[in-house]
């Protein structure tokens, strides 16, 4: 692609993003999509004046990520009313000097389980952890009308979310309670290094689960590789983040994202298939 004087900026704010695999994804994106656009890392400590720095240089639109996702909602013009429910923004978009909020994590999460589990009313599904991510989750699962159980750690927490959700809540490995059909592990356990640790006890895992593990690095976690073995139907972090990067785009650009083409991208820089 040519930089040139009309080539317009997109980017992730967050710190640190030493990580991020939301450049490369998007880049690729744009540059197939035909667009005299690019998207760089913006690593922030202050979020505050970097969103003056958003209005004043006018970018396009924005990711935003740990640890902003919440901090950036009174910085916005305006934000959807599932984000404002979830209480996290992790897309804005320019429109014509108006910064608007939106939380994609949502949609991605019901598309990546949608990609191999219808989910409708009354599935259960029980969520590990209850943060921003299984808020979204959270969320998003019930604009289907699933039927949402919250396990967590700390219970105060756990108990927050779900009252917001009004659904169930369950103390920290009492899990087989749940009875659920479908699991999503929302919490960092399990994550490179940690890679030696499970948040779930094996017992839960039986055949016909569908358990979704929202980390991507490893490519398959220690959760992941148990219930494997034990009959379930298992989903990565990936495909939740490459649908809500393919989310961002439409709100960006209102053209159809390559999602294809977008997790070959991620796939290749994270080495799938090398090890
Ligand atoms: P967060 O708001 O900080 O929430 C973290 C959650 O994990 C809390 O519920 C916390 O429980 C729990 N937790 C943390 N350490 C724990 C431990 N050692 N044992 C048990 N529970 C623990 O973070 P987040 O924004 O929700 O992100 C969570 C993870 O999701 C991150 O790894 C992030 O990279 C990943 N993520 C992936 C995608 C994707 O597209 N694949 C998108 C968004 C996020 P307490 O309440 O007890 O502290």
């Amino acid at each position: 692609m040519t930089i040139n004087q009309q080539t317009g900026l997109y980017g992730v704010l967050g710190f640190p993003l030493t990580h991020t695999l939301s450049p490369v994804m998007h880049n690729a994106a744009l540059t197939a999509l035909g667009l005299n656009d690019v998207y760089l890392a913006l690593e922030t400590k202050d979020i505050t004046a970097a969103m003056t720095g958003v209005r004043a240089l006018g970018i396009k639109g924005l990711s935003v990520t740990i640890p902003y996702k919440s901090e950036v909602i009174p910085l916005l013009d305006e934000v959807d009313s599932l984000a404002t429910n979830i209480g996290a923004v992790n897309t804005i978009v320019n429109r014509e000097g108006r910064l608007l909020g939106y939380n994609t994590d949502a949609w991605g999460a019901l598309a990546a389980l949608e990609e191999v589990i219808s989910i409708g009313h009354r599935t259960r599904c029980l969520v590990i952890g209850a943060g921003g991510a299984a808020r979204a989750v959270g969320f998003a699962l019930q604009t289907k009308g699933a039927g949402v159980i919250i396990v967590n750690r700390s219970p105060d927490k756990g108990q927050a979310l779900a009252r917001d959700l009004n659904c169930d809540f369950l103390p920290w490995a009492e899990e087989d309670r749940a009875e659920a059909e479908v699991i999503i592990q929302t919490t960092p356990v399990g994550m490179y290094p940690d890679i030696d640790n499970c948040p779930v006890p094996e017992s839960v895992l039986r055949p016909g689960l569908t358990v979704m593990d929202i980390i991507y690095n490893p490519w398959e976690t220690k959760l992941l590789g148990l219930a494997k073995s034990r009959g379930c139907r298992v989903i990565n972090g990936l495909p939740m983040f490459i649908h809500q990067g393919g989310a961002q785009l439409r709100l960006w650009t209102d053209l159809e994202p390559p999602l294809a083409l977008m997790r070959a991208t991620v796939e290749a820089a994270l080495g799938v298939g090398r090890h």
